[in-house]
């Protein structure tokens, strides 16, 4: 059932080249992404749209991410083996799986019910079974398990949420696109060693909304 073709392969190979002439030149994330087999973290109908530069549906109204975005977003991030990093947004699992594949040790949030428990079987059985995963609010993040060393922010967030910022290890970082509905700004939240934070905007995005409580 869960096949990675020599087919599936050559194609991610091409995903892997198209993703570097866009820009992404962290040799370990482009690694990560070339090792992750992205066509089973989506339906089955859009099998043959897995290795596109695209995002696509996915359950619950949600969408798997464009892999420029999630290159984009790990190569800011810089996960560094070990390192403990919170995604908020486990959606289809695959920016989780990236994440894996660097060597962090993630905790991933999400809001969706079956999002949230599809997902935590598809990773078992791709063995990803190191990653933490948890059905709630990402907004409330995992006080449990703070600090973290870094967080991911997979869905736009109106605000900066300062709970987050309050879970992350002094001398972290969250990436988060930050905006309105129709476009938000790929901001970098820096902690800084004091605890001040320091604030740095990148390019625009569009994101499925970041939504209060778990969806019922
Ligand atoms: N990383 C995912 C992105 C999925 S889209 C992937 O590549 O597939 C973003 C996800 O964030 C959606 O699944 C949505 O349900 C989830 N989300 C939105 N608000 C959330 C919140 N407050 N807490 C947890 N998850 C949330």
């Amino acid at each position: 059932m869960l096949q990675d073709t020599f087919r599936h392969q050559g194609l991610r190979r091409q995903l892997v080249v198209q993703l570097k002439e866009k820009g992404i030149d962290n040799e370990l994330v482009i690694e990560s992404i070339g090792k992750v087999p992205r066509h089973l973290f989506m339906d089955n109908a859009f099998l043959e749209y897995a290795y596109q530069d695209k995002a696509f549906p996915i359950a619950c109204g949600q969408t798997i991410s464009q892999p420029y975005t999630v290159a984009y977003q790990t190569q800011l991030l810089d996960p560094k083996k070990g390192e403990k990093v919170l995604e908020i947004g486990t959606g289809s699992g695959y920016q989780t799986a990236v994440l894996a594949e660097m060597g962090a040790k993630v905790f991933s949030i999400e809001r969706h019910k079956p999002l949230h428990e599809g997902t935590r079987k598809l990773l078992d059985s791709l063995n990803y079974v190191s990653v933490k995963t948890f059905y709630g609010d990402g907004f409330k993040g995992l006080p449990a398990f703070a600090p973290f060393d870094k967080i991911i922010v997979t869905c736009g967030a109106e605000m900066i949420p300062m709970n987050l910022v309050e879970q992350l290890k002094p001398g972290g970082m969250m990436i988060i696109p930050v905006g309105p509905l129709a476009e938000q700004t790929m901001t970098i939240v820096l902690k800084k060693s004091n605890g001040e934070t320091e604030v740095i905007e990148m390019d625009k995005f569009r994101f499925v909304p970041m939504l209060s409580d778990k969806a019922r």
